[in-house]
């Protein structure tokens, strides 16, 4: 602290000010598991696929339909990005995420989609490393903190180029996907869900950090598509991310994606959530 800013005498009464839950997450639309729980029970697998390490690749959801984010072979993070399929300006919100749920989301919570829309992109009905919780270094699995690793802070940082950061495999896969070129598709890349990525902040300095994902082969975690999904995932270049991140230095391992349908009816109940209903007239009449 600098010698010109002093602590006033009353310090001590404003920092024990008493913290208040910025949100009243009890009016969310409510999780009702048992309902999910049945729909999971008719589960058949449409299609799946590979995203290779230190690659992306896309995949379509349709509303209404599940899928997952498998891990195989070993303990790999990815980056995780969602747009509505028929407007890419409706995408992933992650710092509403984080605020309305958590630091790391698992089932029960809602990836919500940007303004003006704000609604559920996708809810998670299961989550096998649910288990983990908070550590003793206070972090969780499934970071919607972070950001996604990226080649321009690298070369900020490092004075190198790397092509192999999530924001790049995410735009090249985009770019394939629109047809357009990478620096076009690279404009829709958004902050993700870092899925089985183990982060929080340090307790003393606050600086984001991350720690080996406790992701094993086998484990997974699973998503309904509320509404007609774009998805875009990656296989971080970090690996684990238990040490080095955009760079060739961590073993990385592919990661799978199932896509599966419910039987007909099995999700009776449930509609496909339609955009805020906000007047959108900011006040101004
Ligand atoms: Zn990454």
């Amino acid at each position: 602290m600098t010698e010109s800013i002093r602590e006033p005498a009353d310090a001590a009464r404003r920092r024990g000010a008493k913290p208040v839950i910025v949100y009243a997450v009890d009016r969310l639309p409510r999780f009702d598991a048992s309902a999910y729980e049945a729909a999971r029970a008719t589960l058949t697998r449409v299609s799946e696929l590979l995203v290779p390490p230190r690659e992306a690749r896309t995949f379509r959801v349709p509303a209404g339909s599940f899928f997952r984010i498998v891990s195989v072979e070993g303990a790999q993070v990815g980056d995780l990005n969602l747009w509505n399929a028929a407007d890419l300006g409706e995408r992933f919100f992650s710092g509403k995420t984080r605020a309305l749920h958590a630091t790391h989301v698992s089932t029960g919570d809602r990836l919500w989609s940007t303004l003006p829309s704000l609604r559920p992109l996708a809810t998670i009905t299961h989550d096998t490393l649910a288990w983990y919780g908070w550590d003793a270094d206070g972090a969780g699995v499934h970071d919607v903190i972070g950001t996604r690793c990226d080649p321009y802070t690298n070369l900020l940082l490092k004075g190198e180029e790397y092509h192999r950061c999530c924001h790049s495999n995410l735009a090249r896969a985009l770019a394939a996907e629109l047809g357009v070129p990478a620096r076009e598709a690279e404009l829709h890349v958004h902050d993700v869900m870092n899925v089985f990525m183990c982060t929080d902040y340090t307790r003393d300095t606050h600086q984001y950090f991350m720690k080996a994902s406790p992701v094993r082969p086998g484990d997974f975690i699973e998503f309904l598509a509320e509404i007609d999904l774009l998805c875009a995932l990656s296989a971080c270049p970090g690996g684990d991310c238990g040490a080095t991140h955009s760079d060739d230095a961590a073993r990385c391992h592919p990661l799978k994606v199932e896509i599966l349908r419910p039987a007909p009816g099995a999700l009776a109940g449930w509609r496909s959530p339609a955009p805020s209903s906000y007047s959108r007239t900011h006040g101004m009449g």
